[in-house]
């Protein structure tokens, strides 16, 4: 072990050898604010502008989809004027890139019919598109020739670059420049990160498909991949597959999840899904980094999809943006009356039909709850009968509303995320920087970013920023709940106290930034 002055001495040199600047080049299949459906978006639209920030020069490749989510649009970006032809799937298809240069980053959107419809990124209400595994197939290896194709300001990015891949869709990359590249020479001195947003999702696909993806022969077996007997159920025939992400944990120079409590978590067979013992063999260069949020997109100060702004100094516009919040949902005004939110897709990742089971019993207290959210049908439809059902108390707000999901997370006091899993969470994020007292599962990010309330500790001060519940059942959820609204209620000095620690907390992204270019320096100084 080395010392922390020998440790910084090692990073320095590093950084002398390398040179500070990199060229960095996201693949990811979402980006706000051009597209989003979750946190992956959020990330892919602020880690690209703080290591931007950083000094490097940063390209962010996604598709160049029909729709925007706000009035900073894909539509915005002009055609760079360079088409190129891929092969994979059987033929050539031409692609386009479009490009806008904004805030210190190139966004670069690769153009072809398959991206362009109108359903959100990876399907609509029949479900997912069918030929996911061709446009994100497509994607990448776009993505691999854009930094050696396109003149971006001038100049390309050429062959030195990092290229940072996210989740399954962007994964076939580093496998890309592994079998087609590097055996010509190209990209010899290019590393890669993974960066896994959720293991869930993994690019599963027959094995029959491999000749598809453009792939010499003999990469089969880093795709080759036979499912668990536990997910036979919906596997295609006798348990073989290809599995994209799988293979870009095998050839990725580095992996990285978005917390520390995630990159243990599917180290573990409970988290793993079926990859928990490959990632225990590249354990060496696995690292967790908690994700920052756009601290002035999110800010109480200033939002202007809110109401009325606050801050730690001056709170009392937060009472007034919940009654706001009341007066909108068609609630009675009470200023008193606890206000319990939930937002986030409807899956069983998020614990809804925890929500589900529990609600009976919560909405015997005094309470209001507000839900936002879209997925599951079932759960949707009981989000409208429970509206019916309790009109006095309940209100579930189905659908994807950015501008909803601001003033929620202003108005509400208490944000309920009883996840299941939950590889970072941005929501209680959000929440704790809204003076919103997160009450989470203790699991993945959630338990590394959210402190339970302990008022003895710090001299009776108290500590902590909400409450974290375990086991992952309704009475302990419903436990929890009971004991914040009581203090909501009964220790108003203790409730600011709560929500001041978790509005002061340093949540901007410029931290998880600087690891992230630790973990870049790592790539290129000490390939595994
Ligand atoms: P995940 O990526 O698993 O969906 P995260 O908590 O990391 O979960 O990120 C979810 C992001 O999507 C947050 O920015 C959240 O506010 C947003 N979001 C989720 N559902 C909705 C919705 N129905 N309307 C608006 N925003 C939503």
């Amino acid at each position: 072990t080395m010392s922390e002055d020998e440790y910084e001495d090692v990073i320095e040199e590093d950084q002398a050898q390398i040179g500070i600047r990199l060229n960095i080049v996201f693949v990811t299949a979402e980006a706000a604010p051009y597209s989003k459906t979750g946190g992956l978006g959020d990330v892919c639209g602020s880690l690209p502008i703080a290591l931007a920030d950083r000094g490097h020069r940063v390209m962010v490749v996604s598709p160049r989809y029909l729709h925007g989510v706000s009035d900073v649009n894909i539509a915005r970006a002009a055609d760079v004027g360079s088409k190129i032809k891929i092969s994979c799937f059987g033929g050539e298809h031409e692609v386009a890139f479009f490009q806008e240069y904004r805030a210190g980053v190139d966004w670069v959107f690769v153009d072809h019919p398959s991206y362009r419809r109108a359903g959100n990124p990876y399907g609509d209400k029949y479900g997912a598109y069918g030929d996911n595994q061709f446009r994100f197939t497509l994607l990448c290896h776009a993505a691999c020739e854009a930094p050696l194709v396109l003149p971006l300001g001038g100049f390309t990015y050429g062959e030195k670059c990092l290229f940072l891949v996210n989740d399954w869709h962007a994964a076939l990359v580093p496998v890309l420049l592994s079998a087609k590249y590097r055996p010509y020479g190209v990209y010899k001195d290019a590393r890669s990160i993974l960066a896994i947003h959720n293991l869930a999702h993994q690019g599963v696909e027959p094995d029959t498909t491999f000749p598809n993806l453009g792939l010499p022969s003999e990469w089969y077996g880093a795709l080759e991949w036979v499912y668990p007997t536990w997910s036979r159920a919906h596997a295609l025939d006798p348990g073989k597959a290809v599995n994209i992400l799988k293979a870009a944990i095998v050839t990725a120079d580095r992996i990285v999840t978005v917390s520390q409590g995630y990159a243990w978590e599917i180290t573990t067979p409970e988290g793993g899904n079926g990859l928990d013992e490959l990632l225990r063999t590249r354990k060496r260069v696995l690292n967790g980094i908690t994700n920052g949020i756009d601290v002035d997109d999110w800010d109480p100060a200033s939002d202007k999809h809110i109401p009325f702004h606050y801050s730690v100094a001056d709170l009392s516009g937060k009472v007034k943006c919940k009654m706001a919040l009341q007066k909108e949902l068609g609630l009675s005004i009470r200023p008193d009356c606890p206000l319990i939110g939930f937002i986030g897709r409807l899956d069983m990742q998020k614990g809804t039909d925890l929500i589900m089971s529990a609600m009976p019993d919560l909405l015997q207290d005094d309470i209001q709850f507000v839900m936002l959210g879209s997925g599951d049908p079932g759960t949707e439809q009981w989000m409208k009968a429970s509206e019916s059902a309790h009109r006095d108390k309940f209100r579930g707000w189905v659908g994807f509303n950015v501008s909803v999901s601001h003033r929620i997370t202003a108005g509400c006091d208490i944000l309920l995320m009883p996840s299941r899993f939950e590889p970072c969470g941005l929501n209680q994020l959000y929440a704790m920087r809204y003076g919103t007292v997160p009450v989470v599962h203790c699991t993945g990010g959630l338990r590394d970013t959210v402190e339970n309330f302990n008022p003895y500790a710090d001299e009776g001060r108290g500590e902590g920023t909400g409450w974290t519940f375990s086991p992952l059942s309704k009475d302990s959820m419903l436990r929890a709940v009971k004991v914040a609204t009581r203090t909501y209620r009964d220790h108003s000095v203790s409730w600011e106290g709560i929500m001041k620690r978790g509005m002061a907390k340093d949540l901007t992204w410029d931290s998880a930034a600087a690891q992230y270019e630790q973990v870049a320096q790592w790539a290129l100084v000490d390939p595994p």
